[in-house]
C-alpha cells in the first residue's frame, strides 16, 4: 500500500513539472515574449538605438515585471502574428490589435485597454471624407490583415494595394501611387506629425478596442495580464480606496 501511494506521490509530482502551467514555464525560461508590429507608433516603433520602444512595450514590460522576468520583443509582420502565436513563437500579442469576432475564434483576448478608429490619411489638400464608402474608385493603401484592410476590402469599386507594413502603405501614399490610407487613428496622427505633407481626412470611422491576444489554453496568463492592466488602470488612489474599504 505504502509502495503504492509513494508511486502515486511521484507521478503527482512528476506531472506537475511536466505540465507545469504557462506562468511557470514563463518564470523558469526568465522573459516573456511578446509579438508585436513596429510599423505601429505610439504603440510599437523602432527607435534610433534600434530597440522597439512604445505604449504596447510599456505594458509588456509591466506583465514581465510582475512575473519577475524580463521582456523580449518580436518584430513580425502584423499578419503573420496569429499564426506565429499558434505556433508559440511568442506568449502574447500587443500590437494595437482589435478585438474582433473573428479573431476571437482563435485566439484569447485580454480586457480592452485602449480604444481606437479607422481613419483615412491622405496627402495634404487632397479631398477630405466623411465616410469609408466615399473611398469607392480611389487608389487605397492598407497594412495586410488589419481592420483598416477589412474595413477598405468591403468598399466596391475600391482600388485596394495590402502592403505587410503601414510604413509601406503610407510611402506609396507620399509618392503619389495611392490617394489614402486607412489606419487606426493615433498611429495616423503619430505619423502625420513626422510627415508635413500628409493629413488626417476624415473624422474617425469605426469603434474598436485593442486587447493582447494570448493562445487558447494558455487562460492562466490571460487572467494574469487581466490582473495587471486592472492595476495598470487603477489610479493610486483607487487603490487605496480598494484596500481599505
Ligand atoms: N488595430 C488594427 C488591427 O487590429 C491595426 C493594428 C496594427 O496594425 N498594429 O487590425
Amino acid at each position: 500500500m505504502k509502495r503504492v501511494s509513494l508511486f502515486i506521490t511521484l507521478v503527482l509530482v512528476f506531472s506537475l513539472f511536466a505540465f507545469g502551467g504557462i506562468l511557470d514555464t514563463i518564470k523558469a525560461r526568465g522573459y516573456l515574449v511578446m509579438g508585436t508590429n513596429a510599423t505601429f507608433p505610439p504603440f510599437e516603433s523602432f527607435n534610433t538605438q534600434n530597440e522597439v520602444v512604445g505604449f504596447d512595450v510599456d505594458i509588456g514590460k509591466a506583465i514581465a515585471a510582475k512575473l519577475g522576468v524580463t521582456l523580449r520583443v518580436v518584430d513580425f509582420a502584423f499578419d503573420g502574428l496569429i499564426p506565429a502565436l499558434q505556433a508559440d513563437k511568442f506568449d502574447i500579442i500587443l500590437a494595437g490589435m482589435t478585438i474582433t469576432e473573428e479573431r476571437k475564434k482563435v485566439v484569447l483576448f485580454s480586457d480592452p485597454y485602449f480604444d481606437a478608429g479607422q481613419v483615412i490619411v491622405v496627402r495634404k489638400g487632397y479631398k477630405h471624407f466623411t465616410d469609408v464608402a466615399e473611398l469607392a474608385n480611389e487608389k487605397v493603401a492598407v497594412q495586410m490583415g488589419t481592420t483598416g484592410d477589412l474595413m477598405a476590402t468591403e468598399v466596391a469599386g475600391i482600388v485596394l494595394t495590402r502592403f505587410p507594413h503601414f510604413t509601406e502603405a503610407l510611402m506609396e501614399l507620399a509618392l503619389r501611387r495611392v490617394n489614402a490610407v486607412v489606419i487606426d487613428s493615433s498611429t495616423a496622427d503619430a505619423y502625420v506629425d513626422f510627415n508635413p505633407n500628409l493629413e488626417v481626412g476624415s473624422p474617425v470611422l469605426s469603434a474598436e478596442s485593442y486587447g493582447a491576444a494570448i493562445k487558447k489554453g494558455n487562460e492562466e496568463l490571460l487572467d494574469f495580464v487581466n490582473q495587471v492592466l486592472k492595476e495598470l488602470k487603477t489610479s493610486p488612489y483607487e487603490a487605496m480606496l480598494e484596500a481599505w474599504f
